[in-house]
């Protein structure tokens, strides 16, 4: 696959952009944006041009939390763990985790490397530049996830940019052997230290979870990704574990909050209280509203000045039995679950897949402005409300300032060519 853009130029004419009146025309020059001007006074083209053909233009999706080493295993687990994540308020989503955990012991590398492969050309098909994917690591899987999903964060360099999370799905304290495994997991590669503090059977072992996860994290000087409060149990407070834990050992910025639904039940005074303690440690929040009945409170926390985004989470696993890696459509449903339907709603909700999602991963200057990086999706529809209402593959994507093979990437995904 390509691996950079530098010395390529390219243009991209008649181009609409978010919040900007008629056509513009944007350039591209050795990976970066070179230039947005409006189109009367158009930029010579120096390589390739694209015609935009009044198609919205803006940054490409982020993904920031996919279970990439778990795409399509429902068909072969039954229903009974997506049966206990979904029912109700929650109350079983623990004795979902368990018996999934079985799945693992029988997965094949090579199958699960075929099957992730195809998600991650799915991803681009939709628009996605960057995915940071999960692999279990714990005495089942021991660091095989993290092998696979490393292979193709090299085979997809310069098309999907793949931050591969060391997680330890079965606990640390109740898993045999997972704080080693962890250690082992970032010495194979690993980017992003995990946790699923709020599995660990007391509040003492959520807090020694949460220590030994930013342990790992220090020693390798990796960013943390935790999966925080997902149940429906008001009393969990794993998100404030971490984001006080992050404050103390200066991690300010690199800790990020993966789902949280317990904050829907919280107590308002509480509520307001963690919010202040988010905004002070800089920890985004990533919620998953379409993957299970309860989600943090989006729009609340967003009033309030706290980073949020969407992810995918799943395809086809224990948790989830649908998804397709497209972003448009998470955001799609996202305007229903989270009841943000008006405009502002859906921008909201379109900047929660790209702008604050590209923030919430750790990288800088994804944004449609002269010198960043050109990661770029260019829509079939005109603004983000025709975009969200088919959430079609865009026409075309950039990907550090190169278009993506989208006939490759359709072959890979499996999907037919539109
Ligand atoms: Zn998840």
């Amino acid at each position: 696959m390509t691996s950079t853009g530098r010395g390529e130029s390219l243009t991209i004419h008649n181009a609409r952009l978010r919040g900007t009146d008629g056509l513009s025309t944007v350039a591209v020059k050795d990976g970066n944006i070179a230039s947005i001007g409006k189109q009367q006074s158009s930029i010579e083209a120096e390589g390739g041009a694209i015609d935009a053909r009044g198609g919205l233009v803006t940054e490409s999706f982020v993904d920031t939390h996919l279970h990439l080493d778990k795409v399509f295993t429902l068909a072969g687990l039954g229903e009974r763990a997506l049966r206990e994540y979904q029912s109700g308020e929650m109350g079983t989503a623990m004795r979902a985790i368990e018996t999934a955990s079985q799945v693992k012991r029988s997965q094949n590398a090579d199958r699960m490397l075929e099957l992730a492969r195809r998600v991650l050309a799915m991803a681009s098909w939709y628009g996605t530049t960057v995915v940071r994917a999960f692999a279990d690591v714990d005495s089942k899987a021991e660091t095989r996830g993290v092998e696979v999903l490393c292979e193709l964060r090299d085979e997809f360099s310069g098309v999907v940019e793949v931050q591969v999370v060391a997680f330890p799905q079965d606990g640390i304290v109740r898993e045999p052997g997972a704080a080693d495994l962890l250690r082992a997991a970032m010495e194979a590669g690993a980017d992003v230290v995990g946790g699923i503090p709020w599995i660990e059977h007391t509040e003492a072992d959520m807090a020694e979870h949460v220590r030994c996860s930013f342990e790992v994290a220090e020693t390798f000087d990796a960013d943390v990704s935790m999966l925080l409060d997902d149940a429906g149990d008001p009393g969990l407070r794993t998100l404030e574990t971490m984001a006080v834990e992050a404050l103390r050992r200066g991690w300010t910025g690199r800790a990020l909050a993966h789902h949280c639904r317990a904050m829907q039940l919280y107590p308002d005074p509480y509520f307001e209280r963690l919010t202040a303690l988010l905004r002070a440690a800089e920890v985004s929040v990533v919620s998953d509203p379409h993957t299970g009945p309860l989600h943090a409170r989006v729009a609340e926390l967003m009033d309030r000045g706290v980073n949020v985004a969407l992810g995918q989470d799943d395809v086809s696993d224990a948790y989830y039995a649908l998804g397709r890696s497209n972003l448009a459509e998470v955001a799609f449903l996202g305007c229903h679950l989270l009841w943000m339907m008006h405009r502002d709603g859906q921008e909201r909700l379109y900047d929660a897949v790209t702008v604050n999602a590209a923030r919430a991963v750790g990288l800088t200057g994804h944004s449609l402005a002269p010198g960043s990086p050109a990661n770029l999706v260019i829509h079939r529809h005109s603004n983000v409300t025709e975009v969200l209402r088919f959430h079609e593959a865009p026409a075309a994507v950039i990907s550090h300032g190169r278009l993506v093979d989208r006939a490759r990437m359709a072959e890979l995904a499996g999907v037919a060519e539109l």
